[in-house]
Formats: C-alpha cells, sequence, structure tokens
C-alpha cells in the first residue's frame, strides 16, 4: 500500500507512523509511505493523518500505473524524457570505453549528429573474467572530459555497490546492467542518490522481477528511473537474445516509468540493429541505446554488434519518419 499522509504531519511523527506500519518513507510534496502490498487497510489509529491511499493486487506500486497515470519525467543530464514529450532520444557511442582517442571520435559524432547523450562502459561486467574488463576511473575520468569539452550527457554502468559513487560522480545516468538487476546491494546504493538509474532487464527476467528491481530504487526516494529491455535468453541462438516487444507493450500499458530499448544487445549481430530500431521506434518509446565504434572490428568488448559510424547515421535517418508516423519525434 502507498500512502500520502497529510502535509501538516511533521516529520518525527511521520518517522513514527512509518516505523509503526513497517513501511518505505521518504518526503517529497508529502510523506509517502510504501508498504507491501498484503497490507489492503489503513490502520484505524492513523486514518486521520492519510491524506490519500492506493491498494495494490502486487509489489508493483510506486512504478504502476494505478498510483501514476501519467509517465515520469525524468533527466538524463540536461536531457528530460518521458513525461508527454512524445520524444524518443537516441543514445549512442561504444560498448567499452577504450581508450581517449576512440571515446573522442565518439562523442564527435554524437555531437556532429546534434544528439546529446554519449554512453560507453568502464567496468564492463563481462561474462569471462579473461576478457577486456573496462578501463575502470581512467576510462570514467575521459567520459567526464567528453561532457566537459562536448556538452554532452553521459551515461556509464557500475558493475557492483563499490562503483555507485564514482558512476555518480563522473556521469548523468547510472547503468545497472542485466546481469547486476538483481544485487540489491546496487539498487540500494543508487536508491539514495538523486542520480537518474537505467536499469537493464535481465535476460532471465520476469517483468514482474524487472520492476519489483526498480521499486528498490523508487521506495528508498529515487525517483528518476528508466527501464530498459535489451532481450531475453530463448531456445535460440541464431541472435543473441530475443527482444522482448510484448513486454515493453506491457510495460508501457501497467508502469508510469520511461522505456528504452536496446536492439544492439538483443541481436547481437549489427546487420540486425537498424530494421529492429525501426520496429522499436514503432511502438512509441522514450529511447533507443545504440552501440556504435569508430572501428568495430577491433572492438574490445561486443564487436559484432556494434555499428560503424556510418551505419549509425544511416540508422537516425531510417528510424526518423518512423517515430513521426507514431506522432513520435527523434531527438
Ligand atoms: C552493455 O550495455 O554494454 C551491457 C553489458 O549490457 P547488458 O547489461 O544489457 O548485457
Ligand atoms: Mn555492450
Amino acid at each position: 500500500m502507498i500512502l500520502h499522509l497529510k502535509k501538516s504531519i511533521s516529520d518525527e511523527r511521520a518517522t513514527e507512523i512509518a516505523n509503526s506500519i513497517n513501511a518505505f518513507h521518504f518526503k517529497k510534496e508529502q510523506h509517502v509511505l510504501i508498504t507491501g502490498a498484503a497490507m489492503k487497510e489503513v490502520p484505524g489509529a492513523i486514518a486521520g493523518e492519510v491524506e490519500g491511499f492506493w491498494v495494490f493486487d502486487n509489489d508493483i506500486q510506486l512504478a504502476s500505473k494505478k498510483y501514476r497515470s501519467a509517465k515520469r519525467s525524468v533527466s538524463i543530464g540536461k536531457t528530460v524524457i518521458g513525461g508527454e514529450s512524445n520524444k524518443t532520444i537516441l543514445i549512442g557511442g561504444p560498448c567499452s570505453v577504450e581508450s581517449e582517442d576512440q571515446i573522442r571520435e565518439s562523442a564527435e559524432l554524437i555531437k556532429g549528429m546534434g544528439l546529446t547523450t554519449l554512453r560507453g562502459g568502464c567496468y564492463k561486467p563481462r561474462t569471462s573474467p579473461y576478457s577486456f574488463q573496462g578501463m575502470g576511473l581512467d576510462g570514467l575520468k575521459l567520459l567526464a572530459k567528453m561532457r566537459d569539452e562536448y556538452g554532452l550527457n553521459i551515461i556509464t554502468e557500475a558493475r557492483d555497490a563499490t562503483h555507485v559513487e564514482e558512476v555518480i560522480e563522473y556521469s548523468d545516468v547510472i547503468q545497472v546492467g542485466a546481469k547486476a538487476m538483481y544485487d540489491q546491494g546496487i539498487l540500494r546504493a543508487c536508491a539514495k542518490s538523486s542520480k537518474t538509474v537505467l536499469i537493464k532487464r535481465g535476460f532471465g527476467t520476469t517483468l514482474k522481477e524487472f520492476v519489483q528491481a526498480a521499486e528498490f530504487v523508487l521506495s528508498g526516494g529515487n525517483e528518476n528511473v528508466i527501464l530498459c529491455e535489451r532481450g531475453l535468453r530463448t531456445f535460440e541462438t541464431n541472435t543473441r537474445f530475443t527482444l522482448d516487444l510484448c513486454g515493453v507493450a506491457w510495460l508501457q500499458e501497467n508502469t508510469n516509468l520511461p522505456i528504452i530499448l536496446d536492439p544492439s544487445h538483443a541481436m547481437g549481430l549489427a546487420y540486425g540493429v537498424t530494421p529492429l530500431s525501426k520496429a522499436c521506434v514503432a511502438m512509441g518509446i522514450d529511447g533507443l541505446l545504440i552501440e556504435a565504434h569508430p572501428n568495430p572490428k577491433v572492438a574490445k568488448s561486443d564487436a559484432a554488434q556494434q555499428l560503424t559510424h556510418t551505419e549509425f547515421k544511416e540508422l537516425l535517418e531510417q528510424v526518423i519518419p518512423v517515430a513521426k508516423a507514431v506522432g513520435f519525434e527523434m531527438m
């Protein structure tokens, strides 16, 4: 259950009430309390102090359309996505930050195309410990340099809770990867900040589990959460994963969070990324996350799926009319 206390309730009294019903508690315009969905009635003892309450069938609560019917607006640095904007942000950049020259070329591509947001990983959640693990802090500093020099927003991932503070310092969005999505240490650390968090769906994660990961962040008081669908593991082996567009339709119908799609990781092969992007944009989404590399052949991670810069420019040209057809605009 979500309860809004009356605005006249003091901070001390709100804490007392929250403790008495074992609720998560944060303050925005008023005190917001969240208990498990098992609670169906406001206890009589506090009824006079409650302004409004919402009852749920399951623990998708703060992210639910039943609580807030309007899609949330969430900022990516200086850019705002979601809300009623009907804009689809194109986010680009390499899988990994590899060198200053490489990330500068990427920054120049994004800036040159009139886009706003550069993404690159520095703490890479690789499946093998022997693969390139990312440049770590040195990479974060390069991203921050690109942010300062080119005025771009930066998205990069925290592989575990120990990276969250650094990522907050050097970037505009904390990406929580598909493998880290179940790590409550990272989710709780993100919840303590007001920095925007982009949560990627695990490849074996139900929609309910996915949104509950978002609830960990939201219930800590961080309302800036974006969901990212990036493909599920199915019986199919010809493509890397299977992009769950049905799931996207479900999320759009049932949650109030902005949604970004990542066809690069879903397909795993560059040739499919542009056609899939058209299908994604046709769903009226808030963003598209695409991997592009100055020279994909020599990329240190996810080489097969990264577009060349020429292909990335062509992708934008191809999705612009699709966005327009569904009443959206690329940005
Ligand atoms: C990535 O974004 O480069 C990445 C590793 O993605 P995912 O967590 O979706 O596998
Ligand atoms: Mn990648």
